[in-house]
């Protein structure tokens, strides 16, 4: 059985006094089903260190383990930080900074060598999905963003259409499974049944409370990536909360 995950994607909100806020979720998950996370600004992970027992991670890392890049942080230090995880290639990421796949995929590797999950992010564009790009864009990412060795351990990926993130509009339930399928067929292609098989798939973009467990019923989700809701822990709470009454197979 796969776990499902809940993960907040603080971005670049919250401050110390945050702290209140994530406290309020301490304790939340009692089913052994599901898990959470919670990946604040990258400050915040070594404030949070400690006084806390929610599993934090990171929103991105740099490939190299030290050295002259200003401003970078590395996977190792991000794990000395108190991050379980890491995400990677998020969309804004990708618009904001000019990431390519062949920069995730140095990331994943990096996330993997500190010990650090990997949470690798991919997600068609609004064009592309009017111009019925969309799986052949999804399996590209895929195959590049995602080096050799996955496994259900080191890698959890996360399916996050570019226009549904932050907008409050949402895929059709059957866009989202007809992706997640896709995925999971390709890790099958690549990795083999068995590893393909403990590998979660998240969804996100524009997740709430109302429509979580209606995302979460789909066979190949795995649980979410959550932007917006994870700011507010009842809204987050709410959306575990979803997960909890659902079991992936
Ligand atoms: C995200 O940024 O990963 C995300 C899913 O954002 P939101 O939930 O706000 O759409």
């Amino acid at each position: 059985m796969r776990r499902k995950l809940i993960a907040g994607n603080w971005k670049m909100n919250g401050a110390r006094a945050s702290i209140a806020e994530l406290s309020k979720l301490e304790g939340l998950h009692p089913d052994p089903a599901s898990e959470i996370l919670i990946c604040p600004p990258v400050t915040l992970l070594a404030a949070f260190e400690g006084k806390t027992s929610i599993p934090l991670g990171a929103q991105d890392c740099h490939w190299e383990t030290g050295g002259a890049h200003t401003g970078d942080i590395s996977a190792e230090m991000l794990k000395e930080a108190g991050a379980q995880a890491v995400i990677l290639g998020h969309s804004e990421r990708r618009t904001d900074h000019g990431e390519t796949d062949a920069d995730v995929a140095r990331k994943t590797e990096a996330a993997w060598r500190a010990g650090l999950l990997a949470i690798v992010c991919i997600g068609e564009t609004e064009a592309e999905r009017d111009a019925g790009e969309t799986l052949t864009v999804i399996r590209q990412q895929l195959q590049v963003s995602l080096p050799q060795g996955a496994t259900a351990e080191n890698t959890v990926i996360a399916y996050e259409p570019v226009w549904a993130i932050g907008t409050g509009r949402t895929p059709t339930l059957d866009q989202v499974a007809e992706v997640h399928d896709d995925i999971r067929a390709s890790l099958e292609g690549r990795l083999g049944a068995e590893i393909a098989g403990g590998i979660r798939l998240l969804y996100g973009g524009s997740v709430k409370p109302a429509n979580a467990a209606a995302i979460f019923e789909i066979a190949n989700v795995d649980g979410g990536l959550i932007g917006g809701a994870s700011l507010k822990a009842e809204d987050f709470a709410g959306i575990v909360a979803a997960a909890e009454t659902q079991r992936s197979p």
